[in-house]
């Protein structure tokens, strides 16, 4: 029936998802998939987390919605939680509704705090398809039929500090990057390329902006990805795995690059008490089982285990904690449907790289069966 009602933009699988627990999910015939990544990263404590559906229950008969023109006990709890776990100077909050209304958020905050018109983004950077963030996004496939996009901005190759030295100017708001890129093949950047991307912000005043939609809240080893390279980004972007489940944006930011004016940006259901409960019983729930640290042990694991798959079919396994692509020399769509016929949900990312975005609370068996079925189908014309 959905297929005859929705507008038709997915690739859809042909299955019907009726539950799911840790990082299983069920079909409507009964079938058992282990979960790699049909959430998009966004259950980092796996489906149906108990504590998160426990804070739900509790929120959703104290308050559903009040909006942020009120104060609300909830929300204040959630940003406090926010902010410990980002960390100096990122301390401020807004909060929306999803990962692309983050971004759209962080590009206005951006030039309106410096007065500048600019943007610089990365060649296979993703950040969403409204017309903001999609012009952040450089992908043809996304922009083609929409132009002309937002103007004032630019793309440079992700990794390369020359390219972007090269095109940062006194007229740029700001330099926006996922830290590692997700949809655009699971790349990891050179050890100290964001640095170099924070000594060239400072050197023009440009507000650095990580895009952590995909790599936080533990998935990449760390709660947030840019722990692994030594900076602190001026404002970051979170959504996904930001509550649970639920629907969340945040952008969190250094004090001195966010003052808009009084309405100049807002949300109706942005921080709203229900999505703000389960948001920080999602962050309790990280904080309280070491899923970050977690996530890098088993992701290595994985890794190694990618890494030691006996084919020539592949052409390279990487990855940052339970963030993991394999490369394969050919097309990646055939394989990671056998895999779904095998009872393993995996994603691509572009046409050759599988991609594998598990729950956090996955374990060292699921890994295993993983691998094994893996295995099973690459070896398969
Ligand atoms: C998913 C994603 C987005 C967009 O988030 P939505 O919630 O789908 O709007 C933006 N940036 C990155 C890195 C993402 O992975």
């Amino acid at each position: 029936m959905e297929s005859t009602l929705s507008i038709d933009l997915y690739n859809k699988r042909p299955m019907t998802i009726v539950r799911g627990s840790g990082a299983l999910l069920y079909d409507s015939n009964g079938n058992e998939y282990i979960d790699c990544g049909a959430n998009y990263g966004t259950s980092n404590v796996g489906h149906c987390n108990p504590e998160v559906v426990a804070a739900i229950k509790s929120q959703c008969e104290q308050l559903i919605y009040i909006p942020s023109t009120y104060y609300n006990d909830s929300r204040a709890k959630f940003m406090q939680k926010l902010v410990e776990i980002t960390g100096e100077p990122l301390k401020k909050v807004f909060l929306c509704n999803s990962g692309t209304e983050a971004v759209e958020a962080a590009l206005k905050f951006a030039r309106g705090a410096t007065g500048r018109t600019d943007i610089i983004a990365m060649t296979r950077g993703f950040h969403g398809r409204t017309l903001g963030a999609l012009s952040a996004t450089h992908n043809p496939k996304y922009r083609q039929s929409f132009e002309p996009l937002v103007p004032g901005f630019a793309h440079v190759s992700f990794g390369n500090l020359e390219a972007l030295e090269a095109k940062i100017s006194d007229n740029t708001a700001a330099v926006i990057l996922e830290p590692v890129l997700g949809e655009g093949g699971v790349i990891l950047p050179p050890q100290d390329y964001l640095k170099g991307v924070r000594e060239l912000c400072d050197k023009h005043g440009t507000v650095m902006i990580l895009d952590e939609i995909q790599t936080g809240f533990g998935r990449t080893g760390k709660m947030f990805a840019y722990e692994h390279y030594g900076i602190t980004p001026d404002m970051i972007c979170l959504a996904k795995s930001i509550a649970g489940g639920l629907p969340m944006g945040a952008v969190v930011s250094a004090e001195h690059f966010c003052n808009l004016p009084k309405n100049a940006h807002g949300s109706t259901f942005g921080g709203n008490p229900f999505v703000c409960a389960a948001g920080t019983a999602s962050i309790d729930y990280i904080i309280k089982h070491n899923l970050a640290a977690n996530s890098g042990d088993l992701g290595l694991y994985f890794l190694e285990s990618l890494r030691n798959l006996d084919s020539p079919r592949v052409r390279e396994a990487r990855g940052l904690g339970l963030m993991l692509g394999l490369e394969l020399k050919t097309k990646s769509a055939g394989h990671l449907k056998e895999l779904m016929q095998n009872g393993v949900l995996a994603l691509p990312a572009g046409k050759n790289v599988m991609r594998f975005l598990p729950p956090l609370v996955i374990t060292k068996d699921q890994i295993n069966f993983v691998i094994e079925k893996l295995e099973q189908v690459i070896k398969n014309d």
